[in-house]
Order: structure tokens, then sequence, then C-alpha cells
């Protein structure tokens, strides 16, 4: 698999889970909705695959946004491969503190070593 195929996964995984969840919860409710015992479930979990699908969009236009940012050189690129960097991530103090993964070889980046690919 070359390294673009890993950016799309890494960028658009939890979207495509995400996803998946509001598929799944749909399937749910219509099978609740048969069930007298469960119909009123449905009133409320109606709302799960709506917001399944909100969050989605958000999974998918963030990291698309990001992408986009990136190639247009306001970005951070990978010390190591050069590709673009994640959202930042909560750290852990004694490792450094925060930090992004590059899409494109996984690694983790500590936030002392991000390059802007601003040219
Ligand atoms: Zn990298």
């Amino acid at each position: 698999m070359n390294q673009w195929n890993w950016v799309a996964i890494r960028a658009y995984g939890r979207a495509a889970f995400a996803l998946l969840m509001a598929v799944v919860s749909i399937a749910m409710l219509s099978q609740w909705q048969a069930s007298p015992l469960l119909a009123g479930f449905v009133v409320v979990g109606r709302w799960v695959p709506l917001l399944a699908l909100a969050v989605t969009l958000w999974l998918v236009a963030a990291p698309t946004y990001r992408l986009v940012q990136w190639q247009r050189g306001h970005g951070f690129d990978c010390p190591r491969c050069g590709g673009p960097l994640g959202h930042e991530r909560t750290g852990y103090a004694s490792r450094g503190g925060a930090y992004r993964r590059c899409y494109a070889c996984g690694d983790n980046i500590n936030h002392r070593h991000y390059m802007s690919n601003a040219a």
C-alpha cells in the first residue's frame, strides 16, 4: 500500500467509524420500532444516528481542512517523512507534552519538533 492510502486511512478512519455507528444505530432503531417494549426508546434513540452523522461530517471536514492547509503551505511537516501532521493531542508532560501524529508515517511528533512547511 502506498503512503497516500495510509494518509487517507489515518485522516478519515474515525469518520468511517462514526458513519458505521450511524448505520448500525439506524438498523437497530428500525428493529426496535417493531417491538412495543422498545418503541419508547426510539423517541430518544432517533437522535443517535443524527448525532453520529454530525460527528461524521465534522470528522471529514476537520482533516480535509488540515490537509488543504498543509497543501497550501500553512501546515506542519513531519520531520521524519515530510508528510502532513494530524490534530494536536495532549500528551503526558513526562513525555514532552502535546504532540501530533503524522498522517503519512504514523510517527508521533512532539510539539517542539513541528516544522512549519510555509515556504
Ligand atoms: Zn511522517
